[in-house]
């Protein structure tokens, strides 16, 4: 998209100066290196893609995330390949929060309004239990904060059919793009074509029971809790 919007875009880092990889090439007056900035992209979301190199091509998957700290855990099946393909192997995360469609009165100038996050490193795999349910914890609370505690907990056998690899937050960017397109000072400006942006959100609909859930058995309060919460992160609004 030509107009991904050079006025408001902005790039920060995720721990440190910038690597050759993580030097943003467009706009690069407009990055800076936070590492609040880089949580905050990583918080307010559970899914990232994994990027991995299989025999030589990109294979990038869609899958759940957790952090905590500066270690960010994905998990999966022991058969999954591109969990395997990803120990000790340079892996990129990316993270994507859509905020937004921007309509600029040219083609060329649409853009998205967005949070996205990008880390680099080198993969490895947990072998440990105990670091194995501290990720797992960090992923599932990541996705509904409580259902740890309250779901049964995983057991030994469950625990050695899981892959989990950690990824270090050292080399990471932040991008961030924000408000109207950038066409309203051109020439295009002057054109009677509506202009703006449409703001976009997740949004949970009304809980579903499974089928056959026993009817006595209620909506529990962190499930609730998570569907009323008044002010969700950006990205995350929730439906009671
Ligand atoms: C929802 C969405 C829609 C987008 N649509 C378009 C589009 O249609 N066309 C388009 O050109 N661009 C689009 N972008 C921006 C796109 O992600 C890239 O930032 C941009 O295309 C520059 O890519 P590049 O290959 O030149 O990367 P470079 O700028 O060369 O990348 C260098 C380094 O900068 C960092 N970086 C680059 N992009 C990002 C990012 N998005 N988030 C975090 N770190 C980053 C990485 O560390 C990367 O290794 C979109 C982004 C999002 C999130």
């Amino acid at each position: 998209m030509a107009g991904e919007g050079a006025a408001t875009e902005r790039a920060k880092g995720g721990s440190g100066a910038p690597t050759e990889r993580t030097r943003l090439r467009r706009f690069p007056e407009q990055g800076s290196h936070e590492r609040a900035a880089l949580e905050a992209v990583l918080d307010a979301g559970f899914l990232c893609h994994l990027g991995v190199v299989v025999d030589g091509w990109p294979m990038v998957v869609p899958t759940t995330y957790g952090r905590a700290g500066d270690r960010l855990y994905v998990h999966g099946s022991v058969a999954s390949q591109s969990l395997r393909r990803a120990r000790s192997n340079p892996v990129c995360v990316t993270v994507t929060h859509l905020d937004g469609i921007v309509l600029a009165r040219s083609v060329f100038n649409e853009a998205a309004n967005y949070r996205a996050a990008m880390i680099y490193g080198e993969a490895q795999a947990l072998r440990d239990p105990d670091e194995k349910l501290v990720a797992l914890r960090a992923i599932s609370e990541q996705v509904l904060p409580g259902q740890w505690d309250y779901a049964r907990a995983p057991t030994a056998a469950e625990l050695a059919q899981t892959t989990v690899v950690v990824l270090g937050l050292a080399e990471a960017s932040v991008k961030v793009r924000a408000g109207p397109p950038d066409d309203g000072d051109g020439p295009d400006g002057l054109l009677s074509l509506w202009a703006g942006e449409l703001p976009a959100r997740m949004v949970y609909g009304p809980a579903r029971p499974a089928p056959g859930l026993d009817s006595s058995i209620a909506l529990p309060p962190h499930v609730r809790d998570w569907l009323d919460h008044p002010t969700p992160p950006p990205g995350h609004d929730r439906l009671g």
